[in-house]
């Protein structure tokens, strides 16, 4: 139908499908930066918050929110009629801080935990981690710079302050798997972290589509990490858009810069000439 997105890309890429953009060469050759996909009436919004709607920070608790990012999220939200979510590996309490007074639908915890727009929360998943906990307490408290983040079904050890010690990291957290059973490594920017196996932010988003008002709609992710294409690879499988926020090979086959020029689409993004 004119205006929507598979609209917009039939008149962008007329011989290709709904969001798939020209590539000049290899697997991962990225689309001009200008080129982001028109929000409109059937969008379903799907929003990373570290990286991706703010400035990644040197401590994470010390995050800048931009002081108009509420306002902008709160009234996309209302032209989406409520389809839009945050989708983090934040846990849940950490998200509704930082988004206060806003409260928004979320998949929190790389998807572990979903907060769906009528206000329900599911856990759904609790993997036992005490060993996991205990060899990344053990390893930060032998090593400067590791931090350990422990969430209601994961841990994260961080070594943004410690870079040299990636592949200790890595290979400590990998043993510790391999004793624990139900649960996954996964690597982010500067993170080692192990989760319930089988939840991403991939499957939280295929969850979400199921529900009101996100059901029917076509959906868009934006993300920075590789802890995102997941999350890219299930919006492309629905017809919908990936937004890749920066740099490194990615699924998604539209990007952006920086989390400035996302917020810059989220405001001017929406056709609201759609009734
Ligand atoms: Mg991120």
């Amino acid at each position: 139908m004119p205006g929507s997105l598979s609209w917009l890309a039939m008149q962008l890429f007329p011989k290709q499908a709904p969001f798939t953009t020209p590539r000049t060469s290899g697997s991962h050759s990225m689309p001009p930066a200008a080129v982001l996909p028109q929000l409109d009436s059937t969008t379903a919004l799907f929003l990373d918050f570290d990286g991706t709607l703010v400035d990644i920070s040197e401590q994470p608790e010390l995050v800048h929110v931009p002081i108009d990012l509420g306002s902008i999220l709160q009234q996309l939200a209302a032209s989406l009629n409520g389809a839009l979510a945050i989708v983090s590996g934040r846990a849940l309490m950490d998200l509704d801080h930082f988004m206060s007074p806003l409260v928004l639908p979320l998949a929190a915890e790389h998807g572990s935990v979903q907060r769906f727009a009528d206000g329900h929360i599911a856990q759904l998943a609790r993997p036992e981690l005490r060993d996991v906990e205990r060899v990344a307490l053990a390893l930060a408290g032998q090593h400067a710079g590791l931090r350990v983040e422990i969430k209601s079904a994961a841990v994260a050890l961080h070594y943004r302050h410690a870079p040299a010690l990636e592949v200790l990291c890595i290979e400590e957290m990998a043993e510790v798997v391999k004793r624990t059973p139900g649960v996954e490594l996964m690597k982010g920017k500067c993170v080692v972290e192990i989760k319930a196996a089988g939840v991403s932010k991939g499957t939280a988003i295929q969850d979400f589509m199921t529900q009101p008002p996100f059901a029917g709609r076509l959906p868009v992710f934006a993300g920075d990490d590789t802890t995102d294409e997941s999350a890219f690879a299930a919006v492309q499988a629905m017809g919908g858009a990936g937004i890749k926020v920066g740099h490194g090979d990615s699924l998604a086959r539209f990007r952006c810069s920086n989390p400035a020029q996302l917020r810059r689409w989220l405001q001017t993004g929406f056709e609201r000439t759609r009734p």
